[in-house]
């Protein structure tokens, strides 16, 4: 059973309402216009939600898994997008609290928190996507740190960025064991924004190229000793899935109020035609989905907290479900809704458009089913 602290029954409550507020009227429009929210980035900086997981000593503001998952829950209730303009940024700040000293954090954090700096993401590749450990950017040694090269795609936060963790490789044929995470910074020579993707959905998200030509980057940004890159990733790629499954549970649950509201309203054979049976069945349907969804999300939360062995199954468990339940329930919506809903001046046909990536970043559910699978079989 879910126990809020009475902090975190403030925060969500907090959050709750400048979502309605302030992100809601804004979401159909930057959705429409592909625009970055600019405006809605300041609002999170001003409320520290860029601070959350920094260490307290260096400006930042200490928060459990589970609290991050309630702050995007409640952003994607309404806007999805803006959940994972947070979710990505908490992605780059993952492989820094696991990666950095002490003395690397005290450069870098104080300006990530005190600026409201963006930390990007960079780990796919043209050819590199689900076999992440074929990548191709390279780090060469050159005097006290490393020339760059390659092409990453699909960067989320891209161009908006300050900072990059970035994954390269000093020798491809060693596969993981060459893999080495560094922090990139935007706007250094050699290194260039490419081209923004046009999308089917999350479209107040940018997704970009980020280039790498011949980008000197000094070995003080190193993150963790070289051919460490790998383990550093894989612990981050836990707590982000628990998030992403968070940023499912408040779509659908945003996407089932939404209709539930407009089933209410809509009569057809003279009666509201939330009575039909047909309706209710699916409602239930879409009700337990997320319930279930939303008690994996926070137990796997829970168990990233409590520093659990087996929360990298559960973490697969909690993003394969919760997404998949995410786009069932968001689909649902718009049937419940009809012809309208499938308009755009209803929110469930953005919403359902939202659902699909979620299947497919952060690892698709195929590669979620085999790591679930896999981990199960090796502890049998
Ligand atoms: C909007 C968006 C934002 C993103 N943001 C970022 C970001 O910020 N940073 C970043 O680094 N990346 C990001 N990504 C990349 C994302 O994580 C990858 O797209 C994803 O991991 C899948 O890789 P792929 O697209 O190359 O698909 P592929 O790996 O080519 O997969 C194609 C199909 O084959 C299946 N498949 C592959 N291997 C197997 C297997 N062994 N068994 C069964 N099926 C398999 C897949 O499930 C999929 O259905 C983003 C992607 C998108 C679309």
């Amino acid at each position: 059973m879910l126990q809020w602290t009475e902090e975190q029954r403030v925060l969500k409550e907090t959050v709750r309402r400048l979502a309605r507020e302030q992100i809601a009227p804004r979401a159909a429009e930057l959705d429409e216009l592909q625009e970055f929210p600019d405006d809605i980035y300041r609002l999170f900086v001003e409320q520290g939600l860029l601070k959350l997981k920094i260490p307290q000593e260096y400006g930042g503001v200490p928060a459990d898994s589970a609290t991050c998952c309630l702050v995007m829950e409640e952003i994607a209730r309404v806007d999805a997008s803006c959940s994972l303009l947070l979710i990505n940024h908490q992605a780059g700040l993952g492989p820094l609290l696991t990666g950095l000293t002490e003395e690397q954090k005290a450069r870098f954090f104080p300006t990530i928190a005190e600026e409201g700096h963006i930390v990007g993401f960079a780990l796919t590749e043209p050819e590199s996507g689900s076999d992440a450990a074929s990548l191709q950017t390279r780090a060469n040694k050159d005097g006290d740190g490393y020339r760059l090269t390659g092409t990453k795609c699909f960067i989320t936060n891209g161009g908006k960025a300050e900072v990059y963790v970035l994954f390269a490789t000093l020798d491809p044929s060693l596969k993981k064991k060459g893999i080495t995470a560094f922090l990139v910074e935007q706007g250094a020579p050699g290194v260039r924004v490419g081209k923004k993707e046009n999308k089917m959905g999350m479209r107040a998200s940018p997704t970009t190229d980020l280039i790498l030509e011949d980008a000197f980057v000094p070995e003080a940004s190193r993150i963790g000793p070289e051919g460490e890159g790998w383990p550093i990733l894989l612990k981050g790629l836990s707590e982000t899935r628990i998030l992403i499954a968070a940023l499912a549970v408040g779509l659908a649950d945003g996407a089932t109020e939404a209709a539930a509201r407009y089933a209410v309203e809509r009569s057809q054979f003279g009666k509201p035609v939330s009575s039909f049976q047909g309706i209710q069945f699916m409602l239930a349907d879409m009700l337990m989905g997320i319930e279930t969804a939303r008690s994996i999300t926070y137990r796997a939360a829970m168990m990233q907290d409590q520093g659990d062995p087996l929360v990298r199954r559960y973490a697969s468990m909690a993003k394969c479900y919760a997404s998949d339940t995410a786009m069932r329930v968001t689909t649902d919506a718009v049937q419940m809704m009809g012809g309208y809903g499938y308009m755009k001046d209803y929110p469930v046909e953005r919403m359902m458009r939202d659902a699909k990536i979620l299947q497919i970043f952060e690892g698709t559910n195929q590669v979620q089913r085999m790591i679930i699978a896999r981990d199960y079989l090796a502890n049998l």
